[in-house]
């Protein structure tokens, strides 16, 4: 059999103890003019400031452990420091020896900084799954945009000179949709992201810029490297099959590439790259094509 004692039980039969203790000695009439009155208030002080965290920790919800050592340590540091200040307040023999208040309080004390150290930890892995889910896309696991722009514009504003960007979009993908149903277009999403992650290195950025549609930004890259991995990730795709347990499908990407030649804001090289998959899909789709100023500014 487990016994379960809930925190506020605890609590309660701790202040409750004090309460007691104190209504008892002051009915007597023991209270005594303290002999150091500074002694006193910051006794006083720091129980008040135990009492205090006693409360507060019933805010910790997120783990029992980390809850149950703090509410421990704290109760013992509360003990600590009431039977201190009550004997400098009452004339009475000593409930305990020093040496006992001391290790209640020092044990309390401890207990309570084990508590802080694995409420730390766990604080700076919620912030970190915090951050990780608002940075990436649930369903592919690729940056959103606005980590996309958090990422890039966290040195400068300005890409480098040179750095490119690929807009892909998977083509008829509405068809997709409409002929298998929208659980199975999720697949294929997840697994165009899937193909697109595995083919870019450390020095590109994959987002999912929106629907059917991701992004790739690649730092400090010249054009003719942005575009041979184009060309390679469209041809994977292409000889691609997207399965589920009934259903299987192929399907193509149109993508957009451009390269900057000078410092320029990103949207302004994301407006180029869709631009640039606009004319892919006017080309007839499934091809990579590079903006270029003349051609492809007036897509019409
Ligand atoms: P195009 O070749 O011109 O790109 O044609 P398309 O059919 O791919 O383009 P369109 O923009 O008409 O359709 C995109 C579709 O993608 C419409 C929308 O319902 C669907 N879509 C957007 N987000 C999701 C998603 O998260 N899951 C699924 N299954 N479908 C999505
Ligand atoms: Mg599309
Ligand atoms: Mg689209």
């Amino acid at each position: 059999m487990t016994i379960k004692m809930r925190p506020v039980r605890l609590k309660t039969l701790i202040i409750s103890y004090s309460i007691v203790l104190l209504a008892y000695e002051a009915s007597v009439g023991a209270i005594t003019p303290p002999k150091e009155i500074i002694e006193v208030l910051t006794e006083f002080t720091m129980l008040i400031a135990s009492l205090v965290i006693m409360f507060y920790i019933d805010r910790l919800k997120e783990s029992r452990s980390v809850f149950w050592i703090m509410n421990i340590g704290a109760s013992l540091l509360y003990l600590g420091l009431f039977f201190d200040f009550f004997e400098e307040f009452f004339i009475q023999p000593n409930i305990l020896d020093n040496s006992y208040e001391d290790i209640i309080q020092t044990a309390g004390f401890l207990i309570i900084c084990l508590g802080i150290q694995r409420w730390i930890s766990l604080h700076c892995n919620l912030v970190a799954q915090l951050h990780k889910t608002a940075s990436t896309d649930h369903m592919t696991g690729l940056l959103n945009r606005r980590a996309f722009y958090q990422h890039v514009e966290s040195d400068s504003p300005l890409t480098p000179i040179h750095s490119s960007f690929l807009l892909i979009d998977i083509d008829h993908f509405k068809s997709i949709n409409d002929q298998y149903g929208h659980a199975f277009g999720d697949i294929v999403i997840s697994k165009v992201a899937t193909i697109i992650r595995s083919n870019i290195g450390d020095n590109q950025l994959a987002v999912r810029w929106g629907g059917e549609e991701f992004l790739i930004y690649f730092k400090q890259c010249d054009g003719s490297q942005a575009s041979i991995i184009a060309e390679s990730l469209r041809s994977t795709i292409e000889k691609a099959t997207f399965t589920d347990h009934t259903n299987s499908v192929s399907c193509t990407v149109s993508i957009g590439l451009y390269t900057t030649q000078e410092q320029v804001s990103y949207d302004h090289g994301i407006d180029r790259a869709d631009i640039a998959l606009y004319q892919a899909k006017h080309n007839g789709r499934n091809n990579v094509t590079v903006f270029k100023t003349d051609e492809v500014l007036d897509p019409h």
